[in-house]
């Protein structure tokens, strides 16, 4: 370069430093930017685009920028309930400050506990509902339709629960959606598939609740705003009967959003990080709960009490209590699935149903517990294992499919889908941001990547292509959700293994959600609906079946509560 064109670059005083990083969260990398002064200290953290989970997330998203920049170190708590995520940012922003070359020692350092000191409340109402999942938000709202005062204390920062995670539908029959489409699904075979699915265990009043105000709870949905219009199969139903939201997309989060906003149009109160630790009797009457936050022990007073706290699939220690052989499985439960409801409703001396009755879901990944949803088997999707083959009819029930699973070599299978099915199924967007499915433009290109022989991967998709246009699968006799074949690449493969996915049992209940002794006594002012009840999914509960059960239910709960407040 010619000397006379060297230009002397001007003095540039840096103020400002703009860094960024990214860590692993739940549902993938979660990137951030950084903003470090002039004196080297963090100023701002921006997190970008990811994938962490709408709601379970949103505590950590929202909370822990501000907690590392307060206190300039990385050593903050995590948030309660979304600790991955609170990990994902934390790893996100030493990243950052690594590559922009800052000794992170600097930013790791003790973070000093404030000392809280707790207070005494005492809060009345006309009911305190525990749990502010899919049955407490759908109780809550319907109640306060008719007028009524209403808490939810939820122990969790966000709401939702295991309601967050379902991803497949709402089974329900004799819908306007169902007619439509002319299908001649009944409130009777509705009944008979969740009993066959569940083994004949399940309690036939309960279920034949849950079938007979399946359809207006649909339209229950639709007039406060969440609409399920699209069907599709799912495992163990006659027909096509699980209601999903325009798109497929996740109908958990669809459900929870929609309630929430209801929720808050109604003003109704939910006191967040609010755990129940007591059901309080007066004269054999639920009277009120005792619950705590992290300041304050309350007393809430009420007319009646809604139990919706949901299940316990998250408490390794009480499954595997009720259940030995499922010690070391993964949960597909948000983390607050921990079945203090049970216990409080025990100790007021509420009977258990089918307790030991525990489900475990055939196509979890096992890395992130990340559940792949019955409905990409429902639209069209198979299972094979390491050797490229089909081993089961996939739409069989979960247990079934499970066992199958357990029984391949290696214990797990990988479930293949295409293109096509992603573009109709909304909820497969979150295995592909999450980076748990591969995909590849061919079938051998796929196989190649998880260590199966192409051409027998490839002789699978074609035996089955067949199946689907002959309406005949020779091999495993399956005959739903054969509407599509597999032949729109790109092509998709999640490894997937059983994990513990649905606690069927739980608290006695009579179809009025009336909380019942062992002895089949009612327990006066207290109900209770969702996942914490036993007796609705026998021995097995279907896809689709727990949407229907916490709505269906949530709304029964409520009408019963104030029809007893009435009396
Ligand atoms: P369901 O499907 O029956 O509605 P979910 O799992 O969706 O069940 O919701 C149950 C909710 O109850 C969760 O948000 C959970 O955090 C909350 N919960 C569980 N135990 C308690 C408790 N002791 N106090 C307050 N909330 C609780």
């Amino acid at each position: 370069m010619p000397a006379e064109e060297v230009t002397e670059a001007p003095v540039e005083v840096v103020s400002e430093v703009v860094l960024t990083g990214s860590g692993q969260g739940f549902g993938g990398q979660i990137p951030v930017e950084v903003i470090m002064d002039s004196d080297n200290k963090i100023k701002a953290i921006t997190i970008g685009e990811h994938n962490e989970s709408a709601g379970i997330s949103d505590g950590a998203i929202d909370n822990m920028p501000g907690r590392i920049i307060e206190n300039q170190s990385l050593m903050v708590d995590t948030v309660s309930g979304a600790t991955t995520s609170s990990k994902g940012i934390l790893s996100a922003v030493e990243n950052a400050l690594v590559s922009g070359g800052y000794d992170v020692a600097d930013f790791k350092t003790e973070v000093a506990k404030e000392e809280i000191t707790k207070t005494n409340e005492t809060l009345h109402t006309d009911i305190v509902i525990i749990g502010a999942g899919g049955a407490g938000l759908t109780a809550a709202i319907e109640a306060t339709q008719a007028g009524k005062d209403v808490i939810i204390v939820e122990k969790m920062s966000f709401a939702g629960g295991n309601t967050l995670k379902a991803t497949g539908g709402m089974n329900a029959t004799e819908t306007s959606v169902q007619a439509a489409e002319n299908i001649p699904d009944t409130v009777e075979t509705f009944v008979k598939d969740t009993i066959k699915g569940g083994y004949e265990l399940n309690d036939v009043e309960l279920v034949n609740k849950m079938a007979e105000e399946s359809a207006e709870a649909i339209d229950w949905l639709a007039s406060i705003d969440a609409p399920l219009v699209q069907l599709s199969f799912s495992g163990g139903a006659t027909y096509s009967r699980i209601h999903q939201p325009e798109g497929g997309e996740p109908v958990g989060a669809f459900l929870v959003e929609h309630l929430l906003d209801e929720a808050e149009e109604l003003g109704i109160e939910i006191m967040y990080n609010t755990e129940a630790t007591q059901i309080v009797m007066e004269d054999g009457v639920a009277s009120g709960i005792l619950a705590n936050s992290e300041a304050v022990d309350y007393m809430i007073d009420s007319e009646a009490v809604i139990l919706a706290s949901g299940g316990f699939g998250a408490n390794e220690e009480m499954y595997a209590s009720y259940k030995p052989e499922l010690e070391g499985f993964v949960t597909t439960n948000h983390p607050g699935a921990t079945g203090d409801g049970i216990s409080m409703a025990q100790e007021v001396g509420a009977g258990l149903t089918d307790i030991e009755q525990i489900q475990i879901h055939p196509t979890v990944h096992q890395g992130t517990s990340i559940m792949v949803t019955e409905g990409v088997r429902g639209d069209g999707g198979i299972l094979v294992n390491q050797s490229g083959k089909r081993f089961t009819n996939e739409l069989l029930t979960r247990d079934v499919v499970s066992a199958a699973e357990i029984a391949q070599d290696g214990g797990f299978a990988y479930v293949i889908f295409d293109q096509f099915l992603r573009e109709h199924l909304g909820a497969t967007e979150t295995y592909i941001k999450s980076g748990i499915a591969v995909q590849a433009d061919t079938i051998e290109e796929l196989a190649e990547m998880i260590e199966i022989d192409p051409a027998t991967l490839a002789n699978t998709l074609k035996t089955w292509n067949e199946a689907v246009a002959n309406k005949n699968d020779a091999e495993f006799s399956r005959s739903t959700g054969m509407e599509h074949d597999l032949s729109s690449p790109p092509y998709y493969a999640v490894k997937v293994s059983p994990g513990v996915h649905h606690t069927m049992g739980g608290v006695s209940i009579n179809p009025d959600a009336e909380v019942l002794t062992a002895e089949g006594d009612v327990i006066p002012g207290l109900f209770a609906a969702g996942e914490v009840v036993g007796g609705v999914h026998g021995g097995n509960r279907l896809g689709g079946n727990a949407v229907a059960d916490i709505i269906v239910f949530g709304r029964v709960a409520a009408q019963s509560a104030n029809d007893y407040i009435a009396e």
